[in-house]
């Protein structure tokens, strides 16, 4: 089975994927990753984030297990890493370079200790459109800039980094406009996606919600 939750920055896209991933053992694939390790090396080499081809080529020798190690610098999750994985994924060529690495996941779907899984979950922003358009169940995930907002910089204060809630609403305005007008692959829910506004829902209620569906699927196929 391949899910894909697509959907802005804060909607509950990871928290909605990591549950669904444990209860039906799923592998989980967080796109977003890929982005924040090219924007991140970039930024850490003091190299142009908004030229394409110098992006492209550090796209291009990306691999899992750097990707894995930029991860555990304390800007890659940081409004710095989210604003330069912004930049780098609006250029064509640089998804382009990272969309194999994405779609041969879900041929070989592997749970973090490297053993194989049977099936996949994505998260991100084309996972239903454009990394596994043949997904078995699509989400696309959404809640208010302001509710999202809040969510992330909870999240921020709780790790410890020291932000203001503007500063998190602007950056998330930013970053959402950037993803969804860009040319390349823009943020959109798949024609085929089952969309949730979570402002208002609690965690366990999308959850509940998501399995469902999921289970009427499995039932009818
Ligand atoms: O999901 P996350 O906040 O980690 O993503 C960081 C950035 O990477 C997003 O703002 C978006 O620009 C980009 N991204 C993308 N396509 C994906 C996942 C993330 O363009 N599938």
């Amino acid at each position: 089975m391949i899910i894909t939750i697509d959907g802005p920055a804060a909607a509950g896209k990871g928290t909605l994927a990591g549950i669904l991933a444990q209860k039906y053992k799923l592998a989980y694939f967080d796109t977003g990753m890929v982005y924040r390790a090219v924007g991140l090396e970039m930024v850490l080499a003091g190299q142009d984030i908004g030229d394409e081809n110098l992006a492209e080529a550090v796209a291009q020798k990306l691999t899992f297990p750097q990707m894995m190690e930029l991860s555990k610098h304390r800007d890659f999750r940081s409004n710095v890493g989210g604003q330069a994985a912004s930049v780098v994924s609006a250029h064509p060529r640089v998804r382009a370079a990272l969309l194999k690495m994405q779609q041969d996941f879900a041929c070989n779907p592997v749970f973090a200790d490297g053993t194989p899984a049977q099936g996949a979950i994505y998260d991100g922003r084309d996972t239903g459109t454009v990394v596994c358009p043949q997904a078995d169940v699509k989400f696309f995930i959404t809640a208010t800039p302001e509710v999202r907002a809040m969510r992330r910089f909870k999240e921020f204060e709780a790790k410890g980094m020291r932000t203001s809630f503007e500063t998190v609403l602007e950056d998330m305005r930013i970053r959402d406009e950037r993803d969804s007008k860009r040319a390349a692959a823009p943020m959109k829910p798949a024609a085929d996606a089952i969309i949730f506004d979570t402002s208002d829902l609690s965690i366990d209620e999308v959850v509940e919600k998501a399995c469902k569906i999921i289970e009427n699927r499995q039932k009818n196929s």
